[in-house]
């Protein structure tokens, strides 16, 4: 008897692990690893991934049956299945979870799928009659028949039907009708001369054919000829044209539109950057690239060309670019190099869309996947290169379990793979950088732009002599003074504010009081539509008091600047300035973010305001100017990181200016101009920032000296939570090695949320390989608290979220 192994869909700690299932003998020879099954547990039938077959159960009573098969060929190769037991044990999450994150949406949450008829020719007869002359039959009809899988294993492999999952009520996949001669053109021609002259539409339909022999869309057949549907139906009829069906993939990038480009001659330091590269893919060779370089220095450059010797070795590419920064122009520049052999992954895609991407790279349609951190899971059988730009950016930790970071991902898979892997930036992370000067990666330096212009100047604003000097604005002098200057020459700026939307906290100016969110401990932000203040974390929302509820003044004012206040004061102050804001809520839409860029490029507006998301990827040939309105809005949040992130964030933005013709300018507005990530970023000075910040790091015990674990407990009884934290950090006192840091239990910066309590305990350490099964066994001891009585414990290891 055959067994299969498998990994169930039930996201609970006694259940990570495989359970038995015997197999049926119709989907004998059906089930390979890699299938996701239905299979029933417990009074319920749910999914689960096939993990092994096997003939040994290592169970004793009698196996329950796998009760259909969602998958006719598997949706993770051997290689993905092995990557998700090592994503699961080195993050601490449940295998279910490391399984689920590698597929797209449609694919976790949709079990419905249904049966398309991808041809007219004669099918199968008992396939005939369960279409019964439909083209799509749900699935169940299919599963609910006699008809054996084979026959439609076999049915798939000819491409005569193709089973798909639907998306939400909409189909999932277009298809569009094709037609084309049924028979030879000698027979065209006979048909035309015995067809009466009367049939004038169907004589020239058949005219069309004999010139062309292509298969035509029915829509362009129809537009192109001027002949109608019931003229091509009667040619069907007569068995003289056939119709089939093809697939259409949705296309959110018009590809025909980019214009193609060629290798570019490198420079002498790309060319010493990239050789190592190139002798480790013509080596199949595994190694790790720290490619550090100014912005415009070349490094996509770099990229492309490692790609196309990748290709030409008949492998693939993963290239990780951050969420925000995955604009047309990154998606046109590999299009253009490599055209529809690219996919795109990025969450603005629909639902349907990204299923598209997915499958393109799952049928091997594509060479070239460029996406967002879940892109690092593209199913390439044949990796050749990863490539992850930006490395710095923290969107590439993942912030829902299982909590990854997709660096370590490509790694693993890289060495799974023999190929490079290749981590690009203008600023690395310390922990990268410092890897690189051990020699555990290695580094290549671009220090120069390609176009040979030096780095815009940075100047440094005090906003406290400002004040002092009677201006209360929020734009200094100077910056108002260079902005206006600007506009009258006709060059763009572009002005970068560390806060998000209109958002800002509401503050007495009598007493100080701050309203707070009842259930969250953090401050309530203004919203000027709705004249609401609304909680970020819990969405609570009041109306926007009057009087302060605590001294009764009516001093009661919101504070802060978000995006929309800025514009406003922005406008007042320079009434002819054309401003473009762009923000979360300005980009929310579908295509907004592109629109919005494309009316900047195209010198709509002089002035293009907003948050982070405009300090990186942009490429305008017009700015001259770079604005931060507050550098300092990053350096106090609770987080040991919080100067790294502003010496990027400002090397970063400080890149946008001057990268063509015109030479470019950047003005920093800060209350704190000698914090030292302020002053050596105006420097672009990134190794005396390193050298700096790794001896704070030292003395602190922080990341790269030690590795960190955070251990959140969340709970709504306050004693609950903190006695819990409490044996948790006793425990771990007892497990670990004398050397290695405790720290808590402290409450989380994020103290609570949705009326629980958040407790956190950290963990540093150097050394301690047994440090994730020491946490695991302390999880499984509050099983039951987790189960019955509500009680959340969630372990992040190497945590960059610190709230
Ligand atoms: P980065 O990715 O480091 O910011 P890019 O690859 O975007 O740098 O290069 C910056 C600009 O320089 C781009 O406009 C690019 O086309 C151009 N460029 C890159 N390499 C070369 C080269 N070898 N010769 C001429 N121009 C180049
Ligand atoms: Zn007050
Ligand atoms: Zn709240």
């Amino acid at each position: 008897m055959s067994i299969a192994k498998v990994i169930v869909d039930v996201p609970a700690k006694q259940i990570n692990q495989t359970f038995d299932y015997a197999i049926p003998s119709r989907l004998e020879h059906v089930l390979v690893p890699g299938m996701r099954v239905i299979v029933p547990f417990g009074p319920r039938k749910i999914m689960g991934f096939v993990m092994e077959i096997t003939s040994i159960s290592s169970s004793h009573v009698k196996l329950k049956e796998v009760l259909d098969v969602l998958d006719l060929t598997p949706v993770l190769t051997n290689e993905l299945l092995e990557l998700g037991q090592w994503l699961a044990e080195e993050t601490v999450s449940l295998f279910i979870t490391a399984y689920q994150v590698m597929l797209p949406q449609v694919l976790k949450s949709q079990y419905k799928k249904e049966l398309v008829r991808m041809t007219d020719e004669e099918l199968d007869p008992a396939m005939e009659s369960l279409f019964a002359g439909r083209d799509i039959v749900p699935y169940e009809e299919f599963a609910q028949s006699t008809i054996r899988y084979q026959k439609l294993l076999k049915a798939i492999n000819n491409g005569d039907i193709s089973v798909d999952y639907l998306v939400k009520s909409r189909i999932t996949k277009k298809t569009e009708t094709m037609i084309k001669p049924a028979i030879t053109d000698h027979l065209l021609e006979e048909a035309y001369n015995d067809m009466s002259n009367k049939a004038k539409k169907q004589r020239e339909l058949l005219a069309y054919f004999i010139q062309n022999k292509e298969a035509i869309t029915k829509k362009q057949l129809m537009s192109k000829i001027n002949t109608s549907a019931a003229t091509i139906k009667s040619l069907l009829d007569k068995k003289l044209l056939v119709s089939t069906k093809m697939e259409v993939y949705r296309n959110p990038y018009d590809d025909a539109s980019i214009e193609r480009t060629e290798p570019l001659t490198l420079t002498d330091q790309q060319n010493q950057a990239i050789k190592p590269i190139k002798q480790t893919i013509a080596d199949n060779s595994h190694d790790v690239f720290l490619l550090h370089g100014v912005t415009g220095s070349g490094k996509t450059e770099i990229y492309l060309q490692a790609i196309s010797d990748v290709i030409e070795n008949g492998k693939e590419a993963i290239v990780l670019v951050p969420e925000i920064s995955l604009t047309p122009q990154m998606v046109h520049r590999f299009k253009g190099r490599f055209g529809s052999d690219v996919a795109v992954m990025h969450s603005a895609l629909s639902s349907g869309e990204k299923y598209d991407e997915w499958r393109k790279i799952y049928r091997q349609k594509v060479k070239v996947v460029v996406g967002a951190r879940s892109a690092v899971f593209a199913p390439f059988e044949n990796l050749g290169i990863i490539i992850i730009d930006e490395e710095h950016e923290t969107s590439y930790k993942q912030e829902d379990q299982p909590k990854y970071h997709a660096r370590d991902v490509a790694i693993e898979r890289g060495n799974y793979h023999h190929c490079p892997v290749i981590l690009g930036s203008a600023t690395p992370t310390l922990e990268s950088y410092a890897r690189a000067k051990k020699g555990v990666y290695q580094l290549a330096t671009l220090s120069k732009r390609t176009n040979e212009k030096a780095m815009p100047e940075v100047e440094i604003v005090d906003m406290r002599n400002e004040l002092h000097e009677g201006n209360r604005t929020m734009f200094s002098r100077k910056l108002k003074e260079k902005v206006e200057s600007c506009i009258a020459k006709n060059e763009q700026i572009v002005l970068l504010l560390n806060r998000r939307g209109y958002s800002t906290f509401v503050m007495c100016r009598d007493c100080g009081h701050v309203k707070e969110c009842p259930h969250c401990d953090i401050a309530l932000t203004y919203h000027k539509n709705s004249n609401q203040l609304k909680c970020h974390y819990c969405s609570y929302e009041e109306p926007m008091p009057t009087i302060c509820p605590e001294c009764s003044s009516d001093l009661i004012r919101y504070f802060g600047t978000g995006t929309q206040r800025v514009e406003e004061a922005l406008t007042q102050l320079i009434p002819e300035a054309r401003v473009i804001r762009m923000d979360v809520d300005t980009t929310r839409r579908k295509g907004a973010h592109e629109k919005l860029l494309n009316q900047f490029g195209n010198g709509e507006a002089d002035i293009l305001l907003g948050t982070q998301m405009i300090a990186k990827g942009l490429d305008f040939e017009n700015v001259t100017l770079v604005g931060v309105m507050t550098a300092d809005s990053m350096l106090h949040l609770p987080d040991f990181r919080s100067s790294e992130k502003t010496f990027q964030l400002l090397t970063q933005v400080s890149g946008r200016a001057g990268r063509h013709e015109l030479p470019g300018e950047v003005i920093v507005q800060t209350y704190t101009p000698d914090h030292y990530s302020i002053e050596l970023a105006s420097q672009y000075s990134f190794t005396d920032f390193y050298l700096k910040e790794m001896a704070m790091r030292k003395t602190f015990h922080y990341p790269p000296y030690v590795f960190l674990a955070l251990i959140t407990v969340s709970h709504p009884n306050q004693v609950k939570v903190v006695q819990t934290t409490q044996k948790i950090v006793q425990s771990l006192l007892n497990s670990v090695k004398e050397e290695t840091i405790i720290l808590g239990p402290t409450p989380s910066p994020m103290a609570r949320i949705k009326d629980r309590y958040r407790y956190q305990c950290m963990v540093k350490y150097k050394n301690e390989p047994t440090l994730r099964t020491i946490i695991q066994n302390i999880m499984n001891q509050y099983e039951a608290d987790i189960r019955k009585d509500d009680l959340l414990i969630s372990v992040d290891m190497q945590p960059y979220q610190m709230m």
